[in-house]
């Protein structure tokens, strides 16, 4: 079970899908599902597209709803030259809590390295929002024995430099690229492993304090099914939930893990 200090953090990634008609149905219909005690005990985040963020950030604000407001990227600089982007001051004037940074999807389509992923980290937390670091390894990685060094290097990348107390308040998401979208998920142990080495590594590098305090979430085809028992480990304090996160069943019943554990 996660340790007290850190409330576990269940995130909603919708990808391109959804205009924000659709957005905002799907956050109505969560919203009769997920109770005040849910909220009590998990935060939920929501990271609709762009252009549906506004819609879902006027119904949170009107209706009071308690599920947080989330974005899939964004740029490193605060403005420019850069057609199509959008800077994280623009995210965070919409309310705008967490940011998913360094997706697999983003890194393997859209070339993003550790190098950007670093630079984004600094600018989303000069924004005041929380960066949800993404961080995982390739099939081919896995099974060359690489993924733990794969994984520690993408941690090591998007921490280095950063003073202890800005590393508590970061989540990374450990997601290996084979289970994202493909139905097959990491076995609870193996996740385990991965999510316990990366808190190793922070205490070896931040220290104690930033280790406990960090959020870890696992990511790749979860479902109602399988996260009572990925939250049932040790270090593993949330989910980055990709396809199961369009279902308002579905995705309630992610967020109710707690009523139905492993
Ligand atoms: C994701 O989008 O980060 C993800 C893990 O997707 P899925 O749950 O569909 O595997």
């Amino acid at each position: 079970m996660s340790s007290d200090a850190r409330k576990p953090l269940i995130s909603g990634n919708w990808k391109m899908h959804l205009n924000h008609f659709e957005a905002i149905q799907l956050v109505q219909k969560l919203n009769y599902l997920v109770t005040k005690e849910d909220f009590d005990a998990v935060d939920v985040s929501l990271h609709p597209p762009f252009t549906d963020i506004r819609s879902v950030q006027t119904l949170i604000e009107a209706d009071e709803l308690r599920f947080l407001l989330g974005a899939q990227h964004c740029h490193f600089e605060e403005k420019g030259a850069f057609t199509g982007e959008v800077a994280p001051s623009m995210l965070a004037k919409l309310s705008v809590k967490y940011v998913i940074v360094g997706h697999s999807e983003r890194r393997e389509i859209f070339g993003e390295t550790d190098e950007m992923v670093a630079n984004k980290t600094t600018s989303i937390l000069k924004a005041a929002m929380t960066p949800i670091v993404c961080v995982g390894e390739t099939l081919e990685e896995r099974e060359a024995g690489s993924t733990e060094s794969k994984v520690i290097g993408q941690v090591r990348s998007a921490l280095a430099k950063r003073a202890p107390d800005t590393v508590s308040k970061l989540v990374i998401a450990y997601e290996p690229i084979w289970a994202i979208g493909t139905g097959r998920t990491a076995t609870a142990a193996d996740a385990q492993a991965v999510c316990g080495a990366i808190r190793g590594e922070v205490r070896a590098s931040h220290g104690n304090e930033a280790a406990r305090a960090l959020r870890i979430q696992y990511g790749g085809s979860v479902k109602a099914g399988n996260i009572a028992e990925l939250m049932a480990q040790p270090d593993i304090d949330g989910a980055l939930v990709g396809g199961a996160s369009l279902d308002p069943d579905e995705f309630a019943r992610i967020v109710k893990y707690r009523l139905h554990a492993a």
